[in-house]
């Protein structure tokens, strides 16, 4: 891997769902580099590394992620759990919950953060903002 400037940077996608299997309303969060709506960068699913700090900032904003191994990747990635009922929220479904929001106007509770060591540098309410903010000059 060539060490490139979005190295340090990351992007997600955190949102609020309910819980696929016990219901309930968690917070999940989900990586969004290779989207159009964010520089830079290759998506990455099923992430099996991941800085201490921002595991840290993404729990600090409800996303209860840990390492888990699952049926679909055995040898486990960093995933997001339910706090309730400890189901993973596979990154695959939680994707293809993410094109839902690709053209909502005014998402409830849902925004997409850009996070670097130092904290979250900029945060937007929707992806039309994101893509606003990111893309106004092409
Ligand atoms: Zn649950």
């Amino acid at each position: 891997m060539s060490p490139n400037p979005t190295d340090l940077t990351f992007y997600y996608a955190v949102w609020q769902k309910k819980c696929w299997k016990c219901k309930r309303d968690i917070t999940v969060a989900i990586n969004v580099e290779g989207w159009s709506f964010v520089p830079g960068g290759v998506g990455e699913l099923w992430r099996q590394e991941m800085p201490d700090w921002l595991l840290k900032y993404l729990r600090s904003l409800g996303a209860n992620i840990h390492y888990r191994k699952t049926s679909m990747v055995k040898e486990g990635y960093y995933a997001n759990v339910c706090p309730y009922c400890n189901a993973v929220q596979g990154d695959w479904f939680l994707n293809e919950e993410l094109i839902n929001y690709l053209y909502e106007e005014k998402p409830q509770n849902f925004k997409i953060v850009e996070i670097r060591k130092e904290g979250i540098v900029r945060q937007f309410n929707s992806v039309r903002e994101a893509d606003a903010y990111y893309n106004r000059a092409k």
